[in-house]
């Protein structure tokens, strides 16, 4: 029987008693341990009619019996269906709806408002809490371990798992055990990890970045994790010492850096920050390495391809850009035509390989739209190629504003914007305009102090051509954030909707 992918991650490493988590109160459990709970996961999955092609979905805190369950849904050939911790009953009930699973695991506190939803599909309802306790862990107790991993291929689904929603519903992307496999593979090349590596493991495991990138790397290269169960700035300085490297997200350094005790010598022996999942400011950049001596590596990717591009680890970290196609990656950058263009100019980034997943979940309409016919994966996102090749992603089509006829990126205005002073961060959006279509707002988060908008004005109408200038200033204490740190820039369009319909705008 074989299972590639469970086997790089697990399966060769099933009786090794190096340590695979390092948990808070200071025990381990070693790859070992974890095979011994994916056997018994697995038992129970089998002995409730779970097989090859079902789903299961998990709402869980993390723990490692939820990394656990993750392993034996590969071990098994089910499909593992992991939700995000935030999301409410009648979002639940929408992915359920959806994705019919057998099995829906859940926090013990939810069950009563979850118990309804897994009825109307059919499926049973466990509950597992943070600590690793519930009915889910009875009913592995009472069935009969199976050591035998489920034979599967490459194009065999592994995960169904939903898009942030950023930009609109969410999606279920097919996963297939290829496309996590070769990430997998690719990074761990990409990234020189080796068995000695220590993870500070601080992401969510409801993600592709938390559980597939982080996860699935540490464990193809044999090295450790220190799992916390989220970030917060105690625990995490606490343990970069022990730790090599640390996956994050944008305001995990921006958080650390506002820390008081973050100085260079708590990177300890630490060989590799990367960032991704949400664009990282050169300027959280700069100022980490000013700090600590290390260049964040930034890369760029998402639920439906995983890692598309990686920042060299050996060469030039450049901030602002997401670096290079990783190998046996492809990039275009082309019209909605699918005709590629210049080299330098901006447009939808593209991307084929083996990471790219196989569609939407019953959505075969959507996935004809955005996976070509060539293989080519229509990102969404907008970007371009500079001479060096380094990518620079400019945003997302959905954001880009086109007022009076003229394309506008955001993301040029908010660079500017950020270096004022006074000003923490911007989300510059369009929002409608009687004569222009659009027009642009910039919304500001002040740093001590409200901000000057008057010599904001007066900078940005010396530096930028009068069409992208904002035409209203909102000052805001903070930005709306989805659970991954990403700027939910529907909300804020939502919110000022009508702010160019009700005073005169026309310049
Ligand atoms: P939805 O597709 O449902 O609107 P989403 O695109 O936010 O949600 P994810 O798959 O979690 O869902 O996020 C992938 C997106 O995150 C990318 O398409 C890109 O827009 C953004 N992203 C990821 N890494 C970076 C990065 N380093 N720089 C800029 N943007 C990034
Ligand atoms: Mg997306």
């Amino acid at each position: 029987m074989t299972n590639p992918l469970y086997d790089a991650l697990l399966g060769r490493h099933a009786h090794s008693d190096a340590t695979l988590l390092h948990l808070a109160d200071g025990k381990t459990l070693s790859y070992a341990d974890i095979a011994g709970r994916v056997a018994r996961i697995s038992g129970m999955l089998r002995s409730a009619g779970l097989a090859k092609g079902d789903r299961l979905a998990m709402q869980c805190p993390k723990s490692p019996q939820a990394l656990a369950l993750y392993l034996a849904c590969l071990h098994s050939g089910v499909i593992f269906l992991p939700l995000n911790t935030a999301y409410m009953p009648d979002e639940i009930s929408y992915f359920v709806g959806d994705a019919t699973p057998k099995l829906l695991v859940v926090d013990p506190a939810a069950k009563s408002v979850l118990q309804p939803v897994a009825d109307k599909v059919g499926a049973t309802l466990l509950t597992l809490d943070a600590n690793g306790r519930g009915s889910f862990v009875d009913a592995v107790g009472a069935a009969t371990p199976t050591a035998d991993a489920v034979a599967c291929d490459s194009d065999d689904l592994a995960c169904l798992l939903y898009t942030s929603g950023t930009t609109g519903r969410s999606k279920g992307a097919m996963l297939t055990q290829g496309n996590l496999l070769s990430n997998a593979i690719t990074l761990t090349k990409t990234w020189r990890f080796t068995s000695d590596d220590v993870l500070l493991h601080a992401l969510p495991i409801f993600h592709a970045h938390g559980l597939f990138v982080a996860c699935n790397v540490l464990m193809n290269a044999g090295g450790s994790m220190i799992w916390l169960p989220g970030f917060a700035v105690e625990p995490v300085l606490e343990a970069l010492p022990r730790a090599t490297t640390m996956m994050g997200v944008p305001t995990f350094y921006t958080r650390l850096l506002d820390a008081d005790g973050f100085t260079k010598d708590i990177s300890g022996h630490m060989r590799l920050f990367t960032s991704g999942s949400a664009p990282l400011l050169a300027e959280t950049h700069d100022q980490f390495g000013a700090r600590t001596g290390h260049a964040i590596l930034e890369r760029y990717g998402m639920t439906e391809t995983g890692m598309n591009t990686s920042n060299p680890y050996d060469a030039e970290r450049r901030p602002g850009t997401v670096g290079f196609p990783l190998e046996g990656v492809e990039l275009r950058v082309a019209g909605r035509d699918g005709v590629e263009i210049p080299q330098g100019e901006t447009g939808m980034i593209e991307v084929r390989g083996p990471n790219v997943f196989k569609g939407y979940w019953q959505m075969p309409e959507k996935t004809a739209e955005e996976l070509r016919p060539d293989g080519f994966f229509i990102t969404g996102d907008l970007g371009r190629i500079d001479a060096d090749g380094y990518v620079t992603i400019v945003g997302r089509e959905k954001d880009l504003i086109i007022s009076g006829g003229y394309n506008i990126y955001p993301k040029e205005i908010e660079q500017l914007l950020n270096e004022q002073p006074g000003v923490k961060e911007s989300a510059v959006i369009g929002v409608p305009h009687s004569d222009f279509g659009e027009g642009v707002v910039a919304v500001l988060v002040p740093e001590g102090g409200a901000p000057d908008v008057e010599a904001i004005k007066a900078d940005v109408s010396a530096r930028l051509a009068n069409y992208k200038r904002p035409k209203e200033y909102v000052i805001r204490d903070e930005l709306p954030r989805n659970t991954m740190g990403k700027v939910q820039k529907n909300v804020l369009r939502d919110a000022y909707a009508d702010l160019l319909k009700t005073r005169d705008h026309t310049m």
